[in-house]
């Protein structure tokens, strides 16, 4: 046997029965979105390098060292796995010229990128669901969004998420804070890390979205940008929190949210939870104003967040909610072989009527069908709610056997192949 292949460190394979819950996860959002009157796009996996380090900031943690780049072997392009996706909606939105008539709100779900050590909730390849309500300036879609958010949770069944909210405020003001975090550290610049030292004149301001413990005391006596604000950015922080208050959502303010894009403006917040130890954030979002004309559109207002799908999930098996597990309605047992034809005939028709059907199928083209007694031990593996058994006497007068699986007694009657689109619809489980 050849050496066997693994997956790559930190990507991971969805098998069933657990991908179930992914997709019960993904219809949940696909309703929720379209609710809120929200878009599904699509957009590549890999884009220009240029997107991200233009878009997201030189000076962070991803476009630093956690992005998959590479130089196409047969053009020389230089490409990156998308470490995050809103970069790449912004281009196809100015791309495509997506704001001409106006506003679009948009949700995508799917992989991402990024080279971290994996962990519990953090990933190589991980999964991230967004949404993105682009050329919408008002504080009302900030809300929005936030409360599409919230609807998420509460159709899901997910509990114990808190919400934090932070206003990062415009560039002017960033300013101001910045000469004052630059002279704040440069006062204890005995207690910076590496990272901190590195950043101190580049970014100063990612210095507060520190990961290291050691730098948690330094950072909380740091200047707050909340303290920077001008009336016009207060008025938009105030009316955001005005809607949130209004739909009973709870949050706190955490002065030092900071994100860990450079794209953000006004508006930042994430969604926690506890119960996930250090990888705790589910969800992180915010405006981003200046990031359509950084990436070469015609200047317009943005606002969007995006939700790690596998924290969420874990979160909700935490949780015993969300509990999906899928089985057929009905195992095809077979006998003989030469009923094949006719068997795959009869479930096609059954599987038109919406009846889900799984064929028994042996593992060895050589051994034949198998015993009835094993085909049956396969039928009750699958969960399946009924057996059909299409013994041959049967089938010679048009007829096939129908056993319930599930009542315990084995509850079991004849019915008539011609009459299947009556006796058919009755297998179907109620979904
Ligand atoms: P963290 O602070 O945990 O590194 P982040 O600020 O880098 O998160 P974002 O870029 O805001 O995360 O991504 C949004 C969400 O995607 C996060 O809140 C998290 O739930 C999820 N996420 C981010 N990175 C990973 C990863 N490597 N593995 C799994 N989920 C992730
Ligand atoms: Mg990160």
């Amino acid at each position: 046997m050849a050496d066997k292949l693994t997956a790559v460190k930190g990507m991971n394979d969805i098998l069933p029965p657990d991908s179930a819950r992914w997709e019960a996860l993904e219809g949940t959002v696909r309703e929720v979105m379209q609710l809120h009157a929200y878009r599904n796009i699509r957009t590549p996996i890999v884009e220009p390098t240029a997107l991200f380090v233009r878009g997201l900031g030189e000076v962070t943690d991803i476009v630093e060292k956690e992005m998959y780049s590479f130089e196409d072997r047969l053009n020389g392009e230089q490409l990156t796995l998308r470490p995050e996706s809103t970069a790449g909606v912004v281009r196809a939105v100015v791309e495509h010229n997506m704001l001409y008539e106006g506003g679009k709100r948009l949700y995508y779900m799917g992989p991402m990128f990024r080279h971290e050590r994996p962990q519990r909730g953090r990933y190589r390849q991980f999964h991230q669901i967004g949404a993105e309500a682009l050329g919408f300036g008002g504080p009302e879609v900030d809300a929005e969004l936030i409360l599409l958010a919230q609807a998420l949770w509460q159709r899901l069944g997910l509990q114990d998420v808190r919400l934090e909210l932070n206003s990062l405020g415009q560039p002017p003001e960033r300013q101001q804070h910045r000469a004052a975090l630059i002279a704040y550290f440069e006062q204890h610049a005995d207690q910076l890390d590496e990272d901190a030292k590195r950043r101190l004149h580049s970014n100063p301001l990612r210095i507060l979205d520190s990961k290291n413990p050691a730098m948690k005391v330094l950072n909380e006596g740091a200047p707050r940008l909340l303290d920077f604000l001008g009336a016009e950015s207060l008025a938009h922080f105030n009316a955001v929190k005005a809607m949130l208050d209004a739909n009973g959502v709870t949050y706190t303010i955490n002065p030092r949210l900071v994100r860990g894009m450079d794209y953000y403006n006004l508006t930042v917040f994430e969604f926690i939870t506890e119960h996930l130890g250090s990888q705790g954030t589910i969800c992180g979002g915010g405006r981003y104003d200046y990031l359509i004309q950084e990436v070469g559109g015609k200047p317009a207002p943005a606002v969007g967040w995006a939700l790690g799908v596998e924290r969420v999930l874990e979160l909700l098996k935490e949780q015993g909610a969300l509990s999906a597990q899928w089985v057929p309605d009905v195992y095809a047992i077979v006998p003989d072989a030469q009923a094949l034809p006719q068997v795959s005939a009869t479930l096609q028709t059954l599987r038109r009527l919406g009846v889900s059907a799984q064929l028994h199928a042996p593992s060895g083209a050589a051994e034949g069908m198998g015993s009835m007694k094993s085909q049956f031990k396969k039928a009750d593996a699958s969960g399946a709610h009924f057996a059909l058994v299409f013994g041959a006497d049967e089938l010679a007068q048009g007829q096939v056997t129908v056993k319930s699986l599930r009542d315990g007694q084995g509850a079991q009657r004849t019915e008539e192949l011609a009459q299947i689109t009556h006796w058919g619809l009755t297998l179907q489980s109620k979904t």
